[in-house]
């Protein structure tokens, strides 16, 4: 060990050279958001890190020093910052028509709700365009209400699903909402999640007793019928977390049963992400009503998508409803270049290869950091939660925070998320390769070093 923390950390060799930054000063950066923004809007590190410049997998601050992504911008940049394709296809976009709105026709916006429906399970082949995950979230909800006939909706328990009312309803986690009134006809369900449920037994017992109590929820707060029930199919701000296969297969069948729908908010885990398959909820071999999604798909650019099938989409054009960015010529044009470089690029199967190189090193270094309560996820969407403690599982909130700024002096950034703050949450985007992975791995093992000692 002491040999290893002597060794130099080395970043993998990368040709970009990043152009001198001329703006203003990280220090005139920092006095301005204080002064003018929302104190809400806030910084991850002790010390606030300036990104000025990104090239696939890496992003450089005001110095032009160079850090690998481990985060990708919050799961957004699914193929790599400022991906020459997508750009060359958003300047083009933006040169010739940057906004007209959905009354008039644009062949962009057909076309990438075509490519979507061809990556998705046959029915589910209409898609309404939005701005961002929460808007994507709302709108599904609408959906599954105007079909049901339904009002009440059911959550699980450590969930994110964005932060417009609806949205903040769904969430489930006290550090992410407001005590407004947004929770109306929202039941939160446990989490099948297998290190943290309070049930005992194998992952597939949990999931399965756990699918069980969406049947007591329905029963005892609803009149027997439900519009929907909504999940992530790997939980994302809430920690990598996730429940057996058999979770989302029961959970979809009981819903079902109660006349409600499913919906798959695939924000964090579509795109290939999971390695295995193009859609997270595919890992469990459900289809869904509803798929919601964000973020990756426009790898940067704002943008957002409700996919569903006809009958359900129907019901939102019994009046007008209309969305003014929603399907404008320039995301559509990011979209339908980053779902052509995915597959060009082997981006799915990168995941999966590169995932599977990560997971199995965080499962060595789990052996020798006892910091490490659990090690999971499925491809880049991978999590590290950690412990004080093997047996009481107590959450190591400060040690993780620790971590992260450990990481960062050398040259790696991750994400946290977990109720407790104590998961580090590793998504890179999917361009990354297997000397960013080791590289990865061993500022991780280094940073574990320090902190755990
Ligand atoms: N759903 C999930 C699973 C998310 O992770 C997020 C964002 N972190 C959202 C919805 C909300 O997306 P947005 O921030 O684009 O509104």
């Amino acid at each position: 060990m002491t040999d290893l923390l002597a060794a130099p950390v080395e970043m993998p060799a990368f040709e970009h050279v990043p152009q001198p930054y001329r703006g203003p000063s990280r220090e005139e950066v920092l006095a301005m958001r204080k002064q003018y923004v929302n104190p809400a809007v806030f910084t991850l590190y002790r010390d606030p890190l300036m990104i000025v410049e990104g090239k696939m997998q890496y992003v450089f601050d005001e110095t032009g020093r160079r850090y690998l992504d481990m985060f990708a911008g919050i799961v957004t940049v699914s193929c790599g910052h400022c991906h020459p394709r997508v750009v060359q296809a958003v300047r083009q976009q933006v040169e010739t028509l940057q906004h007209a709105t959905t009354i008039y026709l644009h062949p962009n916006l057909p076309q990438l709700a075509r490519k979507l429906a061809s990556k998705m399970p046959e029915g589910l082949d209409v898609t309404y365009f939005v701005n961002s995950g929460s808007e994507a979230n709302d709108l599904a909800i609408t959906m599954a209400r105007l079909f049901t006939g339904n009002n009440d909706v059911i959550a699980v328990r450590n969930a994110y699903h964005g932060g417009s009312p609806t949205a903040m309803g769904l969430t489930s986690h006290h550090t992410w909402k407001y005590p407004t009134q947004v929770n109306a006809g929202v039941h939160h369900t446990m989490c099948p999640d297998p290190y943290r449920s309070s049930l005992d037994g194998t992952p597939d017992e949990i999931a399965r007793r756990s699918a069980d109590d969406i049947r007591e929820t329905i029963r005892y707060a609803t009149p027997g019928r439900i519009a929907a029930f909504i999940s992530e199919p790997i939980q994302g701000v809430g920690g990598a977390t996730r429940g057996d296969a058999t979770y989302l297969r029961e959970a979809y069948r009981i819903t079902r049963e109660h006349g409600g729908l499913c919906i798959a908010d695939e924000v964090q885990t579509g795109f290939g992400r999971t390695g295995e398959n193009y859609w997270g909820f595919q890992n469990s071999g459900v289809v869904p009503d509803i798929v919601t999604m964000a973020k990756g798909l426009g790898n940067g650019v704002p943008m957002a998508a409700v996919t569903t099938t006809r009958e359900i989409a129907e019901k939102l054009a019994q009046r007008i409803h209309f969305n003014t960015f929603g399907g404008n010529p320039v995301a559509m044009a990011a979209g339908l270049a980053v779902l052509d470089v995915i597959d060009d690029e082997g981006l799915q199967e990168n995941a999966r290869v590169i995932g599977g190189r990560l997971l199995a090193g965080l499962r060595e270094l789990q052996e020798r950091h006892p910091l490490i309560g659990d090690v999971r996820g499925m491809g880049l969407m991978l999590g590290v939660e950690m412990v004080k403690d093997r047996e009481t599982r107590a959450p190591a909130k400060e040690e993780t925070a620790e971590v992260l700024e450990a990481c960062r002096e050398m040259g790696v950034l991750i994400g946290k998320g977990g109720l407790d703050g104590n998961v580090l949450r590793i998504k890179p985007p999917m361009c990354i390769t297997a000397a960013d992975a080791d590289f990865a791995l061993d500022v991780l093992d280094r940073a574990f070093s320090r902190v755990g000692g």
